[in-house]
């Protein structure tokens, strides 16, 4: 078996080759056939000539560069379309992920798993940010169609047939944490203690993009915001009827009585904010269905020393032909 890693990296230059010099040492014990497939997601500090250095002085190097920075769902995509190995596993290069952890990998996967996910603990995040992650996953698993799990992210290897059904998955906006719980197939997990990101390194989750991705998360499964809009309105309509019939019944009892213009603004302010919300749900899943018309490629690349034709567009056809190098 053939073992394929896939490395998205972003202005790493720092570390790059400490991390290559630590995953070949890991590979090496390991002692299988391999190769490394680096996305340089655009980056603007010289990891691309880092990465060229690299693939010249190891023939198990290969490398693509983005025209510019696409995000890191875009650099996993496109290093999975090129991965030829029968295994693939997808690890930072920031050296938060210890490569110490595929030998034990490899070993689930051979056991028959096609998904063997490294979950890491929260040891050293701040007490506050646990809390909110508690939180939001115990409320977006109660919501969303797929399970999501806290402290898993996006270090695990997968097999040939689950990469090939990730493949299948084309949309523009890629939640991964969601593509990989909707493919399914045998899964295991195991635990590993937190890396901390090297001191002098900003982490690029601001509370804002935690926000933003915590709603990506609710939105990118399911249409339940919608439903919950319906609900809403209902549980309002039936309130604001309750209220009328009160009032009149109020009106023939005790004679018109002019109650306190609060309850008037409120209601006006509350029935508002509530709108605004639930066209801004509507908005963004037009949105999404704005940016997936589009058909837009998922990246544009600059340089590789691949043959670009070679990606995996769609997996294999069932009767063994594939679409590689169409
Ligand atoms: N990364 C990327 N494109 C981006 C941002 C990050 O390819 O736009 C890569 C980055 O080089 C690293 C991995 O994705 O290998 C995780 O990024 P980071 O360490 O910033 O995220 P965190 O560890 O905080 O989740
Ligand atoms: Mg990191």
């Amino acid at each position: 078996m053939r073992l394929s890693l896939v490395v998205p990296c972003y202005n790493e230059v720092e570390v790059i080759s400490r991390f290559h010099q630590a995953l070949g040492q890991e590979l090496a014990a390991i002692g299988r056939a391999y190769e490394i497939v680096y996305v340089d997601d655009g980056s603007t500090d010289g990891t691309l000539d880092a990465l060229v250095r690299l693939a010249d002085a190891d023939p198990s190097v290969r490398y693509l560069s983005f025209s510019r920075n696409f995000g890191k769902e875009s650099a996993m995509l496109a290093g999975l379309r090129y991965a030829t190995g029968d295994a693939v596993v997808i690890m930072d290069a920031d050296l938060q992920h210890p490569p110490e952890l595929i030998g034990r990998m490899l070993a689930e996967y051979e056991r028959g798993f096609d998904q063997v996910i490294a979950r890491r603990t929260r040891t050293g995040d701040p007490a506050t940010r646990t809390l909110f992650a508690r939180a939001y996953y115990w409320l977006i698993n109660k919501w969303a169609d797929v399970e999501l799990m806290d402290g898993v992210g996006d270090f695990r290897l997968l097999s040939r047939r689950a990469v090939d059904g990730l493949l299948e998955l084309n949309e523009y906006n890629r939640f991964s944490k969601g593509l990989f719980a909707w493919i399914g197939f045998e899964s295991i997990l195991f635990e590993y203690e937190n890396v901390k990101p090297p001191p002098d390194r900003k982490s690029r989750w601001t509370f804002r993009r935690l926000l933003e991705y915590g709603f990506d998360g609710l939105l990118s499964f399911n249409n339940k915001p919608l439903r919950l809009a319906i609900y809403v309105g209902l549980l309002l309509t039936a309130v604001a009827a309750g209220y009328a019939v009160w009032v009149i019944v109020a009106a023939i009892l005790h004679g018109v009585e002019m109650p306190g213009y609060v309850t008037l603004i409120a209601a006006i302010t509350g029935l508002g904010g509530l709108q605004l919300v639930m066209l801004g749900v509507i908005g963004e899943y037009i949105g999404r269905i704005y940016y997936e018309t589009k058909k837009r490629p998922h990246y544009l690349l600059k340089q590789t020393n691949m043959d670009p034709a070679e990606r995996l567009e769609k997996p294999p056809a069932p009767d063994g032909r594939t679409t590689r190098g169409r």
